[in-house]
């Protein structure tokens, strides 16, 4: 794959013998040196945890955007049946505008880019992309010019709206390439980045890398191979039976599903489907797999993937869905978002109730990979207006008599 090549550059074998301080500050000043106006945090480099060190491919380098060891409480969802326990793991609030699942993966994709020397990153996701959305702004951050291929039922620049994901993207200064809906990421979207990207050569004489849609390949895959190791120190494995988390690109399932069959753990992963199908991620993890030298294990083998909760189809929702948001939201102050946590979350509470033996235990741990932004890109509003099955009230306070007494 054209990302990852196994660099052993006269800098990197030099520094490794200048020791880890020293290393980092050149590739700091090597940054500087961009048009950044705004160094951002500084590319050190990443030690794999032991059980990883195995792997055909580990990345040298990695950022530091998000709060680590995120909390793990009990999310107690009142419909919940069949003794089922469930907690969470706040993948959600490990950062602000830099928050969720993608960010953990551009540690070791922007790493990549900035210590390599590119000067542009170009990637590619749906118009409300959490990991469009999370490149730009660590990108901006980093001194790089974010370039995004967004699929949009617009063509036309005058028609796109400026909300959630997309408001944030376009006040970091992104360039968006409005692309049709039905692009498809192998055939239609790469060529036109890489094509993009020779231009830019040919023009600026600057690089740029290639992110993946959801920044799932080997180097993003990391980034969950490391929160695999949290979750370790985090004592997840003898207080849990199983891990469920949802899956769009499944870099994310795939990082877990690898640190769970490396250390030997007992627990279970489970990813439920979003978008595609068990058989695309289960060829696309066991590409991944391949790459890394795991070939004699199959996808199969270390993850259930689970499909029947993607309702109308990718970033479509229902008013059941958005419900179903609205109430955990209201009764236990977890937001979860319309494209990927709502509907996994929806559909694990479903499987508890209709496919209890799925799970080898109750004790589960939902992973929530974060998405607020798109919780308010407008389609939840007509929801929330429905005051009465929502538990939002809005009062007159004039017409209150608690409030107008003269005494
Ligand atoms: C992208 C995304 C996912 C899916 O993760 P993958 O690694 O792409 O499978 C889940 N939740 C949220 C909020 C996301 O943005």
């Amino acid at each position: 794959m054209f990302l990852v090549t196994k660099i052993k550059a006269p800098v990197l074998t030099l520094s490794f013998r200048l020791g880890d301080q020293l290393q980092a500050v050149t590739i700091l000043n090597r940054t500087m040196s961009s048009r950044s106006s705004n160094p951002g945090s500084v590319v050190a480099p990443y030690t794999p945890p032991e059980w990883a060190r195995k792997l055909q491919y580990v990345p040298s380098y990695k950022l530091d955007l998000s709060m680590h060891h995120t909390p793990v409480h009990k999310w107690n969802i009142p419909s919940i049946s069949g003794g089922f326990r469930l907690s969470i793991k706040r993948d959600d609030i490990n950062g602000g505008p830099l928050s969720g699942n993608k960010v953990r993966k551009l540690e070791f994709l922007l790493a990549d880019a900035i210590y390599r020397g590119f000067k542009h990153v170009i990637t590619a996701g749906g118009v409300q992309s959490n990991h469009c959305r999370a490149t730009a702004i660590a990108a901006r951050q980093h001194g790089l010019q974010p370039h995004l291929f967004l699929r949009s039922h617009t063509q036309n620049p005058h028609m796109l709206d400026c909300v959630g994901n997309l408001f944030l993207d376009r006040i970091v200064g992104s360039d968006i390439y409005l692309i049709p809906q039905r692009d498809r990421y192998e055939r239609d979207i790469k060529p036109k980045m890489q094509r993009l990207a020779d231009e830019i050569q040919r023009k600026h004489g600057e690089r740029s890398y290639l992110i993946p849609i959801g920044g799932s390949d080997q180097v993003g895959l990391f980034g969950y191979i490391t929160q695999f190791q949290e979750l370790i120190e985090q004592g997840v494995m003898n207080r849990f039976d199983d891990i469920v988390v949802t899956i769009g690109s499944g870099g994310t399932a795939c990082g877990l599903a690898i640190g769970n069959y490396l250390t030997g753990s007992k627990l279970r992963i489970h990813a439920i489907c979003v978008c595609d199908s068990p058989v695309y991620f289960h060829q696309h993890i066991s590409d991944i797999l391949d790459q890394l030298g795991l070939s004699g294990v199959k996808s199969e083998d270390i993850i259930n993937i689970i499909d029947g909760h993607k309702g109308r189809g990718y970033g479509i929702s229902t008013e059941e869905e958005l419900t179903f948001i609205a109430s955990v939201a209201n009764t236990t102050g977890i937001l979860l978002d319309p494209v990927y946590t709502g509907k996994a979350a929806r559909g694990m509470v479903h499987e508890f109730a209709y496919n209890a033996d799925r799970f080898q235990g109750n004790r589960i741990l939902f992973i929530h990979t974060g998405g607020i932004f798109g919780l308010m890109d407008g389609r939840m509003e007509a929801v929330m207006m429905k005051e009465e099955s929502m538990g939002n009230k809005v009062y007159d306070s004039i017409k209150i008599s608690m409030f107008n007494s003269t005494e």
